[in-house]
């Protein structure tokens, strides 16, 4: 947990009007009510940091919630991240016995962990077999955060088998939603605008902590963070930046890092390395998992922030740089295109060339680039930051427990 764990009225300065009254208000129903989240890892992608402020914010809300992990060996991951590559819509391989493993590492970690709650919660498909160990009290909701518009129909109808037995399904889109005979609920992920994350920053850390990274900031930087996933395209963000350079003089900076969920990560760094090449105007940072205030920073000292990605779930990412005042180019999928209002807060954009052409576009007017990140703090402000989180599983929880 958070050592600076964060409370509830501290929030006041920073949402919406009435929303933390809202939520003191809400919380009364389901006071004292247990609430446990599982999930495969404890730091790295978007899950965990959510998680990671979401659950002590839940505890001073007298909500008793939990986060367990589950536990599971390099053939576990190797399967789970196919499994997240075929639901993302890539055909994979996935043979019977991978599938044994995937059943027989949540049933050793149903075994271990303490899965009882009014509410449990499990994210994402690493975990989803717990169900098969329900206790007879309590509701089980399935939460999914990938994008699931298109899966892979084999893999997708084996996990379904899991689904179907929880009492309810949770998409971070519509677009995600499933035929299903468990009722299904939207709920938008979220930002804190108070964590490492993205807090406000000091000129003076913005630069030691640029220093720190090696990064100069004599030009334009063009930034993404993401992890090291083909998925987010960072081949492809390179190849834009190429055009780009062509016209503007800028810096491509390219932050990752892994999640100790994700054994792909180091093979696409490397990818990544190759097509960087010698540029000295393209910094590949291979960041350890707390980075948290070194990405703050980036987000910040960048001019323009790319999410380049041809499949998402949502993209915390796109989330933080608005917040940050920032205008993003991202790639014209899942919960990028919920998030960035197409020429308010930034584009949408289907190609090398598409993302290319905005960036160009963008650093050719500098005013429209401020106007688009005030608009953008300001529509994270209604509709991605923590407190709406919080208020729409503390609904769920009056919904489904009370
Ligand atoms: N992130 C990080 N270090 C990295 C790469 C990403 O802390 O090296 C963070 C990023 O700031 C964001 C989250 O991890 O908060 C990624 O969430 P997102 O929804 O963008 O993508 P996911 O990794 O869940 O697919």
């Amino acid at each position: 947990m958070p050592n600076n764990a964060p409370t509830i009225e501290a929030y006041r300065r920073v949402a919406p009007r009435g929303t933390v009254d809202f939520l003191l208000r809400l919380s009364e129903r389901v006071r004292g009510r247990r609430f446990l989240h599982v999930n495969s890892t404890r730091s790295g992608g978007g899950v965990a940091e959510i998680l990671y402020r979401l659950v002590p914010l839940m505890n001073d809300l007298a909500i008793k919630a939990d986060w367990e992990v589950i536990e599971g060996d390099a053939e576990f991951f190797a399967t789970t991240k196919a499994f997240h590559n075929a639901l993302q819509g890539t055909e994979q391989v996935i043979t019977e016995a991978m599938l044994e493993h995937y059943l027989e590492v949540n049933r050793a970690s149903a075994a271990r962990l303490r899965l009882e709650g009014d509410l449990v919660m499990i994210h994402d498909p690493q975990p989803a077999p717990l169900v098969e160990a329900r206790p007879a009290e309590g509701k089980w909701v399935w939460r999914c955060h990938i994008d699931l518009s298109a899966p892979q129909r084999r893999v997708w109808a084996f996990l379904r088998q899991s689904v179907v037995k929880y009492d309810a399904a949770v998409f971070s889109l519509p677009a995600f939603a499933q035929r299903l005979p468990i009722p299904q609920f939207v709920v938008h992920p979220s930002i804190d605008p108070l964590s490492e994350k993205n807090r406000s920053l000091s000129r003076k850390e913005i630069h030691r902590c640029l220093d720190r990274l090696g990064v100069p900031t004599d030009k334009p930087i063009l930034l993404q963070v993401s992890r090291f996933d083909r998925f987010k395209d960072p081949v492809g963000v390179i190849n834009s930046y190429r055009v780009v350079k062509r016209y503007h003089d800028v810096r491509l900076v390219l932050a990752g890092g892994g999640a100790t969920d994700d054994p792909e990560g180091a093979r696409v760094l490397s990818e990544v390395r190759e097509a960087a090449g010698r540029d000295p105007d393209i910094l590949v940072l291979d960041l350890p998992p707390d980075a948290h205030r070194q990405i703050n920073a980036l987000q910040r000292a960048a001019s323009i922030v790319i999410q380049k990605s041809t499949r998402e779930g949502f993209g915390l990412t796109v989330a933080e740089a608005m917040w940050k005042g920032k205008p993003v180019i991202g790639g014209a999928t899942g919960g990028i295109t919920s998030q960035i209002l197409y020429g308010v807060t930034g584009y949408t954009v289907n190609s090398v060339e598409g993302a290319a052409y905005r960036i160009r576009y963008l650093l050719s007017n500098p005013g429209l680039m401020q106007r688009m990140g005030e608009a953008g703090r300001e529509h994270v402000r209604q509709n991605f930051l923590i407190t709406h989180h919080l208020r729409d599983y503390l609904s769920l929880l009056v919904h489904l427990t009370s």
